[in-house]
């Protein structure tokens, strides 16, 4: 069969690879290899969907505020409805807690506007936190619900106006560099392009082996979540509208969502690359932390999963060329954060791979380069 032939192959079609090949699609003819059936069936389709300018290191806090623009206002022609709906952030904290509280709200109260909550304050925000749990707590109200179907099918939207081309069912086997150009075998076909943008979440270490680029000590590491009812005497307008409600050393959190609570122990588990499943231990753990910190019995779990953040040593996303395999480019690392700056990623990916200047937007708000390049995980490790 002939080798069809693109100017960038983008592998992955998680949020990360949907993206960057959506703003590449401007300039370029860009392929997108999915090898699973559909778009969206791993990582990004597990997420809690929060957007919290206030997690994270600081590069990632600063690709998180970049987004905020997209996110409110979006292109009408590609995303259909409304990304954001308020959600604030509320991270609680028991006497014992109380040093990295105020540690958190010094470091991220610089550049977002937080407040300092005493007791009485957390349980009219959440009545369900029990009393004499928490003594103190960081409230963020730029905190949002993010529609995270909404993005991706938007971006998707975009990538196809723009003449993308996507192929599911494509799982790309070998990598081979002809000296000029890039020979993808995915087993259904077989691409010719120049370049390539490595977006395939816990798979990233994965390809970049079958492209010989540098290890970048890719950890992927699984999260657990469930889904289980309110409690009946809570009236559904204060259910709807409870703070996500974090553990300030995040051993867990609840939110409210459609009507039922999600819930997790805020597990990081390593994992090799899989389709990840819920272990039970995981379950057991999430409840017993839950029942001990809010005043809710679970008496079932309605619906249960797991899904797969994938972190380097420094937990900052991996965004630049290889220094080893030629044309090959990371897209990576982009832990539990991956929604939320998604739209920033894009962009700057997208800037980068071209070989023009950091957009400005994303410069101003103190990104640099040498935090997300794959040249500072040289001989680093865990
Ligand atoms: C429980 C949980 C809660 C989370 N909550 C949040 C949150 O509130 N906010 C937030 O911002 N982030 C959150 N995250 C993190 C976020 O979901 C991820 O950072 C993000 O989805 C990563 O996107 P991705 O595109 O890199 O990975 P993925 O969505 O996993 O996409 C990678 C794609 O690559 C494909 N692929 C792999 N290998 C190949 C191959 N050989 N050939 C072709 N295709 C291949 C896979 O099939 C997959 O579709 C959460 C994650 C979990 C698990």
């Amino acid at each position: 069969m002939a080798h069809q032939r693109f100017d960038v192959a983008v592998i992955g079609g998680g949020i990360a690879g949907t993206s960057v090949a959506a703003e590449l699609s401007k300039d370029r003819r860009v392929l997108l290899l999915e090898m699973e059936s559909q778009p969206g069936y791993h990582t990004t389709g597990r997420s809690a969907a929060v957007y919290a300018a206030v997690y994270g290191p600081s590069p990632i806090r600063a690709l998180t505020r970049t987004s905020r623009a997209f996110f409110t206002s979006p292109s009408a022609s590609h995303f259909s409805t409304a990304l954001f709906r308020p959600r604030p952030i509320m991270m609680i904290a028991r006497q014992e807690q109380a040093l990295a509280l105020d540690q958190t709200i010094a470091e991220v109260g610089v550049m977002t506007p937080v407040e300092r909550i005493n007791e009485s304050a957390i349980r009219k925000l959440n009545p369900l936190v029990k009393t004499g749990y928490a003594s103190a707590a960081m409230l963020d109200m730029s905190g949002e619900d993010i529609d995270v179907a909404a993005l991706h099918q938007g971006y998707l939207r975009q990538f196809r106006d723009f003449g993308g081309d996507l192929r599911c069912n494509a799982t790309v086997l070998g990598l081979t560099h002809t000296g000029r150009d890039w020979q993808i075998n995915t087993g259904g076909g077989e691409f010719t392009v120049d370049t390539i943008v490595n977006a395939a979440g816990a798979w990233a270490e994965h390809i970049g082996g079958l492209a010989q680029a540098e290890s970048i000590g890719l950890i992927p590491k699984r999260r657990t979540a469930a889904i289980v009812a309110a409690p009946t005497e809570l009236a559904p307008n204060t259910l709807a509208s409870l703070p996500i409600t974090i553990d300030i050393e995040e051993n867990f959190y609840l939110k409210p969502d459609a009507g039922r609570l999600l819930i997790s122990p805020a597990d990081e588990t390593p994992s090799p690359a899989c389709d990840a499943q819920p272990e039970d231990m995981d379950i057991a753990l999430c409840v017993e932390r839950i029942e001990q910190a809010f005043d809710l019995q679970v008496h079932r779990i309605e619906s249960k999963w797991a899904g797969l953040r994938s972190f380097v040593v420094d937990k900052c996303p991996v965004v630049g060329y290889s220094t080893t395999a030629p044309a090959f480019f990371w897209l990576a690392g982009q832990g539990g954060y991956g929604i939320q700056t998604a739209p920033a990623l894009a962009r700057l990916a997208a800037s980068q791979v071209l070989q023009r200047p950091m957009p400005e937007d994303i410069a101003a708000e103190g990104v640099d380069l040498s935090e997300i390049d794959p040249s500072r995980l040289a001989n680093r490790a865990e």
